[in-house]
């Protein structure tokens, strides 16, 4: 943007000069005081929000606008991939401060709307304000076109636990950017080539993750259409808490085995476990399968999307994780983060 101080009009009209194919559902976008869907279209419409605050969930000195803007887009993919969905549209509220507002949008909007157009999730609407600190607000909706979603509370006794992606990176990631003092990231370069000053690539797949989260929306879609899964939940909180989440919301207790957990390697067995149970940000997808579920999903799964792994089982009695380390039982507490406490 060329203006050094631009308007809201401005800023607005930047968006809608960036192409976006849209769906057949979506008959009306930006422009209008609404946005207009055709919920004919979409059979079961699924809707989540999601608000990053500056020096909250991130610090602006540890990314880059556009991975920011690139992030902000993926965290929301996440919540419609743990319901098995397909994205249809979003919209984005952003707080600004007054100071480079157009360097930092044009930015942001070139990275937020690049993982919108690879997710085909266009933007069709938002709002946009000044603030002390960047605020992101982004309203995702996505279609479940037959059937059900997957919900958290469908597990059942007799169900394996499994699970798709990777633990406890994102915040060994930012462990690695807190303790170490990193010029500013650039736009362009790609994560690997960050300069880390480390060629440790667990670390640099570390800050990777923690930067741009890999969402596993195509493995959720594929499981929800197959009927593949029970219940589901993107681990955002670390697997412990989101584990809990199907326990209280199903009903049921669970027994999981630490030396199957998805971890660093390079890491003390006791960081690792606590990296995977406690950490946040891994957008893994956690599900559970029936034993005749996961007869098919062995037999069936397609092998390039990224594999699946079995960690424990669902168990009856009061919502409890029971941890496994070689025969050592113990009962998971919770340690995830909390905002207000
Ligand atoms: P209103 O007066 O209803 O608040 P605005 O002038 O804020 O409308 O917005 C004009 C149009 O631009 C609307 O269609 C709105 O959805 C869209 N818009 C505003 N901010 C954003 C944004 N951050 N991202 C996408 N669309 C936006
Ligand atoms: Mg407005």
């Amino acid at each position: 943007m060329k203006d050094q101080k631009p308007g809201e009009f401005d800023l607005i009209s930047s968006i809608r000069r960036q192409k976006q194919p849209l769906p057949k559902s979506i008959l009306q976008s930006i422009g209008d005081d609404c946005a207009t869907i055709d919920s004919s279209l979409l059979h079961r419409l699924v809707i989540s929000t999601d608000l990053l605050v500056e020096d909250v969930h991130f610090r602006r000195a540890w990314t880059s606008p556009h991975l920011l803007g690139m992030k902000s887009a993926l965290v929301n993919l996440s919540d419609l991939a743990a319901m098995g969905a397909n994205p249809v549209a979003c919209l984005l509220s952003l707080g600004l401060p007054r100071t480079d507002t157009a360097e930092f949008f044009d930015n942001f909007i070139s990275g937020f709307l690049r993982t919108c157009r690879e997710a085909g999730m266009p933007l069709i609407g938002g709002d946009l304000s000044t603030a002390r600190q960047v605020c992101i607000s982004v309203t995702a909706m996505g279609t479940v076109p037959e059937g059900e979603p997957l919900y958290r509370s469908t597990a059942r006794e007799g169900d394996s636990v499994l699970i798709i992606g990777d633990l406890g990176y994102s915040r060994y990631g930012l462990n690695f950017l807190e303790s170490h003092s990193l010029p500013g990231l650039s736009d362009v370069k790609v994560l690997t080539e960050l300069e880390l000053g480390t060629d440790d690539p667990e670390v640099i797949k570390a800050v990777g993750r923690h930067l741009l989260p890999e969402v596993h929306l195509e493995s959720a879609q594929w499981l929800r259409r197959e009927g593949m899964a029970n219940a589901m939940i993107d681990v955002s909180d670390g697997l412990g808490n989101d584990l809990m989440h199907i326990l209280e919301e199903s009903h049921v207790a669970a027994e999981i085995d630490l030396g199957q957990l998805p971890g660093l390697a390079g890491v003390g067995e006791e960081e690792r476990i606590d990296l995977a149970l406690n950490g946040g940000e891994d957008y893994a997808l956690l599900f559970t399968a029936s034993a005749i579920q996961l007869a098919q999903l062995t037999d069936r799964y397609p092998g390039h999307l990224p594999p699946w792994k079995k960690i424990g089982e669902i168990t009856g009695g009061a919502p409890e994780l029971v941890l496994n380390l070689r025969g050592m039982r113990s009962i998971y507490s919770r340690k995830g983060y909390d905002h207000f406490q």
